[in-house]
């Protein structure tokens, strides 16, 4: 028999970086609200009493927690043993996993072991009449939303991509159940060993929690034509994202993409250089609230979409922006690099 509970694993790596478990907490909430379920986070690591706080002022009711100096690094295989064994003894009715590169890897072992479906890389959760979970997802190749339930088998499961929800405010009077759980005695044996691990940040703050972003596309046309975006983004105190293309030629790394293999965006500003507007790529920025489309051709899709459409050169627009900013900001307008 299902239990009412709906578990939210617990990506706590990088956590200053990696908001992911609080944003999917927080969309949790709205689900139990309307299936009377009730919100748990499951943790596994070592000295982990803080993250475990966090999640219960973050949404959490209920919190099932594996401490143990075994599970201070993480381990696909071991952690996934354990998440079964909890799951078969507990029987949560629903699963939600951050679709950082460990729950992208670590998320589609559980969901096998159990013998259960996956919907990879939500782009959003509903609950649909009958109280089953709804798996809203792109698909073949992002040409469609797909909406996905999982009618037999449970726990339904889901991996959601970092920035897609929103998290509920820190309530330091919030109060969960503990659930400790020892250590079972037929861990895996560990495979691999990890020698070091570090964080390396795109930017100065992450692209899913900026202000303005600046995406380009191919149509900035060479490297060196992008790296003026990153001159705007300095005097604009913005973050930098890319399409696809251009991840792909290099001009920027693969931290900055945006869209549907990348990251989902909510700026309050977009500004959008020299890109087309494909549904892989537009499909990660729903959120942005006022866009600013820059390409010569007219009756681009991005075009369409943006609240202003410039009809330029992408080169052209960033270089006067950044002149008159410069200019605004009483710098001088003539130091603007010009690229090849
Ligand atoms: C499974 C799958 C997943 C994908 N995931 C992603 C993803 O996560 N993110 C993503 O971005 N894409 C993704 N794609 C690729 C996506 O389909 C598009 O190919 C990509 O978004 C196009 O990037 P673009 O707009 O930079 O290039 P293009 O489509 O080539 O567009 C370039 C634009 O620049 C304009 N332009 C050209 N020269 C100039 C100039 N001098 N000045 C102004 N404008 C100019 C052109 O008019 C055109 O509109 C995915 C594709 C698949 C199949």
């Amino acid at each position: 028999m299902n239990t009412n509970e709906i578990w939210v694993f617990g990506d706590y790596r990088n956590y200053f970086q990696n908001r992911v478990t609080l944003q999917i907490l927080g969309r949790a909430t709205d689900l139990a609200r309307k299936t009377d379920a009730v919100v748990c986070a499951v943790v596994f690591g070592h000295q982990v009493d803080e993250y475990v706080r966090e999640y219960v002022a973050h949404g959490a009711r209920k919190v099932y927690v594996v401490d143990h100096p075994d599970l201070m690094e993480y381990s696909v295989e071991g952690y996934a043993h354990l998440l079964v064994g909890l799951v078969r003894n507990h029987n949560p009715g629903t699963i939600l996993v951050g679709a950082t590169r460990f729950g992208q890897e670590f998320t589609p072992r559980v969901a096998k072991m159990l013998n259960t479906g996956l919907t990879a890389d939500c782009i959003d959760l509903s609950i649909d009449d009958k109280g089953r979970l709804v798996q809203i997802a792109p698909s073949f190749g992002g040409n469609l939303i797909a909406r996905i339930i999982t009618p037999q088998h449970r726990p339904q499961m889901a991996t959601i991509r970092p920035g897609t929800f929103h998290e509920l405010p820190h309530d330091d009077h919030a109060v969960g159940d503990i659930i400790s759980i020892p250590m079972p005695q037929d861990m895996p044996p560990k495979r691999v060993r990890m020698v070091s691990s570090e964080y390396r940040p795109a930017g100065k703050q992450r692209i899913e929690d900026a202000d303005i972003v600046i995406c380009g596309g191919r149509g900035m046309g060479s490297k060196g034509k992008f790296k003026k975006l990153f001159e705007l983004a300095r005097l604009m105190n913005a973050e930098v994202g890319a399409t696809r293309p251009v991840v792909y030629a290099n001009w920027i790394g693969h931290d900055a993409l945006v869209g549907q293999a990348g990251k989902n965006i909510k700026p309050k500003v977009l500004l959008s250089f020299g890109i087309s507007g494909a549904i892989q790529h537009t499909s990660a920025l729903s959120d942005a609230q006022f866009i600013v489309a820059v390409n010569k051709n007219p009756n681009a899709t991005m075009m369409k979409m943006a609240d202003v459409a410039i009809v330029a050169d992408a080169n052209q627009a960033c270089l006067g922006i950044i002149k008159a900013i410069r200019q605004k900001l009483n710098l001088d307008p003539a130091q603007t690099e010009e690229s090849e």
